[in-house]
């Protein structure tokens, strides 16, 4: 059994083959697909996605992206509501992303709270987007008290010194499909953490493995992500695969497969 924690399978990129998509995912034997919000109408596609079928699953989200302008009163409103609905196992995608230097810092520290008191007062995990922006990440986290908090970092893609500080916050750390990458520092990182610290995602459309990059990822592609762990680590597929989903079991609080 294989989980994709996270990809956005309701977005648009999908509209036209959707199905296939699906039927594919379930000969593939992927048994856990999450679908992370980005903003309030993308959250609400993943809800709606996630009531259609048993085995997927919504996160309710606000990317940095979306903190570009001063994001309204309302917009938390919303999504604290949308939160409580059945099938949301947690908050994100939220995070800090620096990666073009006239993004909005501080409106991103901002939303990035607001979420992460959100999750805190809902008692839910949450999935964080990070690029470039490590330390003030993991200092948010600490003022914000991530002891009350558990979650994954989602496309993990720091070097094993920031993995292990992620994981002594207690954090999951997700691998995508960049772990295939020549130039990836993952398979470092895959070797120098315990099996139970790590998760396995597509990000499906984006950021397809090898040998399909630069193609549209899909959702049944997590086999090879899991494939890399288990090859990484020098251990059977099936046990790769059994520790992962067990560890996304027990972090998104899913019932048992
Ligand atoms: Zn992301
Ligand atoms: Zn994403």
């Amino acid at each position: 059994m294989f989980v994709d924690t996270h990809c956005h399978l309701s977005f648009p990129e999908f509209d036209q083959d959707r199905n296939e998509v699906i039927a594919r995912l379930t000969e593939g034997n992927v048994s856990v697909l999450i679908d992370p919000g980005v903003n309030v109408e993308s959250s609400k596609k993943s809800i709606e996605l996630a009531s259609d079928f048993d085995f997927i699953y919504a996160n309710v989200g606000l990317h940095p992206h979306e903190a570009e302008q001063p994001v309204h009163k309302n917009v938390y409103e919303e999504l604290a509501a949308l939160a409580r609905s059945p099938k949301v196992v947690a908050i994100g995608e939220i995070g800090l992303d620096y990666h073009y230097p006239e993004y909005n810092r501080s409106l991103q520290h901002e939303a990035f709270r607001e979420m992460l008191r959100l999750a805190k007062s809902l008692d839910m995990p949450v999935v964080i987007h990070c690029r470039d922006a490590w330390e003030d990440m993991l200092h948010i986290l600490s003022e914000e008290n991530h002891s009350a908090m558990r979650g994954v970092m989602h496309c993990f893609s720091g070097d094993t010194v920031i993995a292990e500080a992620c994981i002594r916050k207690g954090f999951k750390l997700s691998i995508p499909g960049t772990v295939t990458y020549k130039r990836s520092l993952l398979p470092d990182v895959i070797r120098s953490v315990t099996l139970d610290d790590l998760l396995t995602e597509t990000d499906a459309p984006y950021l397809s493995p090898v040998p399909w990059r630069g193609k549209r990822n899909e959702p049944a592609w997590v086999r090879i992500v899991t494939e890399s762990i288990a090859h990484i680590r020098g251990i059977p597929l099936e046990e790769a695969a059994e520790a992962i989903t067990c560890t996304a079991i027990a972090l998104f609080r899913l019932p048992i497969l």
